[in-house]
């Protein structure tokens, strides 16, 4: 069983330090993930590393995004309360911790069974409400958009067209794009029907965002 120690909250805040100094200055975002206990989103052996400002894996081959990328990422998504989120790999269920506490309504997509089901049963022990869905997040959720916010937190080769479909005007999309382990981050902000404006920042790295749901 997971517990949060002193010694784990101390760690966490040297980490939300870290964040803030290598650029993170969005207060929200650096609250939220002081708040969540990062080390219950992975495997009880790795507790001690938990804090560290590093991608770890997870189940089914998969990882835990690194806290640097999901801070950047968050902070791109611009979320405001009540927003309506939709994200794209709930992997660990981390990311999706990170955006409830933002007072968002979160629906989140993942292929990996496993993965869709362990992250169910950890979010709702720890009281948090999303609306998960195993499947394909190349199709997005088209019947519960359109979105004031998209995330994908894996490395897409292209930028979906239904992604940005089910973006509402003035939603933004925060997508890696590019094949192989290097993507370029992207955000798409929908200004009109048909047009969008497209921003890059730096380099990251994530695991591949696969088609299909993954076979056994
Ligand atoms: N936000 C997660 C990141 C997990 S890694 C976390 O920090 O824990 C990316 C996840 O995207 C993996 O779990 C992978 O299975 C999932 N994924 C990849 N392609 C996908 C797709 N087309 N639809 C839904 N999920 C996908």
């Amino acid at each position: 069983m997971h517990q949060d120690t002193y010694k784990h909250k101390g760690q966490r805040k040297k980490l939300i330090e870290e964040l803030y100094n290598s650029g993170i200055t969005d207060k929200s975002v650096l609250e939220a993930m002081m708040k969540i206990p990062r080390h219950f989103f992975m495997d009880i052996g790795l507790d001690k590393l938990a804090y560290q400002n590093k991608a770890f894996p997870i189940a089914a081959g998969q990882t835990i995004s690194q806290p640097y990328t999901v801070a950047f990422q968050t902070q791109l998504l611009e979320v405001k309360k009540g927003a309506k989120i939709l994200e794209v790999g709930t992997g660990s269920g981390y990311q999706t911790a990170v955006l409830l506490e933002l007072g968002t309504k979160v629906y989140t997509i993942e292929r990996q069974k496993e993965l869709y089901l362990n992250a169910q049963v950890l979010l709702k022990t720890l009281g948090y409400k999303a609306n998960f869905f195993y499947g394909d997040g190349y199709k997005g959720k088209q019947s519960y958009g359109p979105f004031d916010g998209i995330i994908v937190t894996a490395g897409a080769p292209f930028i979906p067209d239904a992604l940005k479909e089910q973006l509402k005007i003035g939603g933004i999309l925060v997508i890696p794009v590019g094949e192989n382990d290097k993507q370029i981050m992207y955000k798409i902000t929908k200004t009109d029907e048909n047009e969008f404006k497209e921003e890059q920042f730096g380099d990251f790295r994530f695991v591949p965002m696969l088609e299909g749901t993954a076979k056994k």
